[in-house]
């Protein structure tokens, strides 16, 4: 297993730690092959076991940075403020998480209310005198405004290159305020992927947050690690007498500490939840779900059986298998039919798409293509029954064009060509408008826990039954729009063409 730091106030980035690539192409099952995930699954990290050599593209259209992370989870626990250590361009993202925020809050019927995040506005001159005095102001006023239960402090790329001793005043503030301060080392350039702001936070949250030897253990208690998505899992965990504790994301800071009382943890996804998750089992004893990950029935079963085993309710499990079996049979039966011969593309986080597509083809619709923003070779328990790709391909066969991107519209604008799909998946939705100038229906999934398992498998279906109907609207507008690429690149073939050959450009500028 990755040794898990609670020492350090700044988390190992991913790349650190996984061996977390963010360009490369080929199958799933090379890829699989390549991340020797069974030989680094015994102490030995990215390093013997893994032969992945991640492709170099000369340049990247857009991307998301740790700090944004940070936002996206420090920023929307209750009764928590961040503040960002930035300039205020940094804070651009605040206006829609707060749209995020208030509708998940709406969702899970709890109070709604804004986001509290506040930007220390770096000029300048803080670049050049340091930022520290700004942030002491700035934590004085957060407080003396909201009264918060904790304070997380997120730095940004300006704070890292001039070096403001961010942990010192945080200290300073936790003993003078008497709550939490929390340092989040999260500069936009300390990792390549985003998925570290996600270890940041929940790195942070270990230290400083989490009780540390808890006087009393809730044994129906399930740490469960999320976003924003709706309440799926309570509904589920009560036939097993089981109750929810969902973090981060609009979790209070009370109900973050009590994430070491529990019995056990799962997560909707293993790259999100992999840091925490862990760092539970480690530092707190909380164990962890070791199996699939709920999507579709086989994974969804085996998910279930290790939560039963660890919470000792292994008769309950059995039972609501059982009855859920027969409950979805017919339906299922019936969206297959309707499905049927409809060719489908992914395109989400990495862990989330695999999850996804094992659900595409239970419900036997082909998958031959997908593009997922990374790839981590392992996940930090170093758990071969974790190990969601492997999962797919061994249960559900290969998918012969699987690209690790980091979120580039070119390629995937040539991966869509190439594939015509009748409609993608898609978790960031930014790239929707790319498949829609190509008529292709997209279905943004904007509630995450919509796949989650046995019913997941129904909403699926529909919402794809849904999307479809949208194609003709699609086709027309592709009739109308053009895309920004040039001829040179819409005829080219291979998405990582840019990678193998970067010389071959200067032929598209000719
Ligand atoms: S932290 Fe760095 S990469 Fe992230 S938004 Fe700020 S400047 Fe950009």
């Amino acid at each position: 297993m990755v040794k898990i730091n609670l020492e350090a106030t700044a988390v190992e980035s991913r790349e650190q730690r996984l061996g977390t690539v963010v360009y490369w192409g080929g199958d799933a099952k090379e890829l699989v092959e390549q991340s020797g995930y069974s030989k680094c699954g015994k102490g030995k990290r990215g390093g013997e076991g893994c032969r992945l050599c991640e492709a170099k593209g000369p340049f990247t259209q857009g991307s998301v940075c740790s700090e944004q992370m940070v936002e996206c989870q420090a920023g929307n626990v209750r009764e928590a403020v961040l503040i960002q250590h930035s300039p205020i361009g940094c804070g651009v993202s605040q206006s829609f998480y707060n749209n995020i925020y208030r509708v998940g809050l709406a969702s899970r019927n709890l109070p709604v209310e804004n986001l509290k995040m506040s930007c220390t506005n770096l000029t300048e001159g803080d670049m050049v005198f340091g930022g520290l005095e700004k942030l002491r102001l700035t934590i004085e006023d957060v407080y003396e405004r909201h009264k918060p239960k904790a304070i997380f402090i997120g730095t940004s790329c300006a704070t890292g290159i001039i070096g403001d001793d961010v942990d010192s005043v945080t200290a300073e503030y936790t003993e003078k305020l008497g709550i939490p301060v929390i340092p989040l080392h999260c500069e936009g350039f300390r990792s390549k992927h985003w998925s570290t702001g996600f270890d940041a936070t929940q790195h942070g949250i270990l230290r400083q947050i989490v009780t540390k030897d808890p006087v009393k253990k809730q044994e129906d208690l399930v740490n469960v690690i999320n976003l924003w998505g709706s309440d799926v899992f309570g509904p589920m965990f009560k036939n097993l007498n089981l109750r929810v504790n969902y973090v981060v994301d609009m979790a209070t800071v009370d109900e973050l500490a009590q994430m070491s009382e529990a019995a056990a943890t799962v997560s909707f996804c293993n790259t999100l939840g992999s840091y925490l998750a862990e760092g539970l089992e480690q530092a707190f004893g909380v164990p962890q779900v070791r199996a699939p990950q709920p999507y579709g029935i086989s994974g969804t079963d085996a998910w279930l059986r290790d939560l039963a085993r660890l919470t000792h309710r292994e008769e309950l499990a059995e039972k609501f298998i059982a009855s859920e079996h027969e409950r979805i049979a017919p339906e299922v039966e019936e969206l297959k039919r309707k499905l049927s011969g409809l060719q489908g593309f992914v395109s989400t986080g990495s862990a989330y798409a695999h999850g996804l597509i094992t659900v595409l083809r239970e419900l036997g619709i082909t998958v031959n293509g997908s593009l997922v923003f990374h790839h981590d070779p392992i996940y930090d328990s170093e758990d071969p029954s974790q190990d969601s790709l492997a999962y797919l391909v061994e249960n559900y066969g290969n998918v012969e064009d699987f690209t690790v991107s980091i979120r580039q519209p070119f390629q995937f604008y040539t991966l869509l060509q190439k594939h015509r799909p009748d409609f993608i998946l898609i978790r960031h939705n930014g790239l929707a408008p790319v498949a829609a100038r190509l008529g292709i229906p997209a279905a943004p999934l904007g509630d995450e826990h919509i796949a989650i398992g046995y019913q997941g498998l129904i909403n699926m279906g529909n919402v794809i039954l849904e999307i479809v109907k949208r194609k003709k609207f699609c086709v027309d507008l592709s009739k109308h729009v053009g895309t920004p690429y040039t001829k040179w690149w819409t005829d080219q073939k291979d998405p990582n063409i840019l990678a193998k050959n970067p010389d071959i450009i200067w032929e598209g500028v000719k």
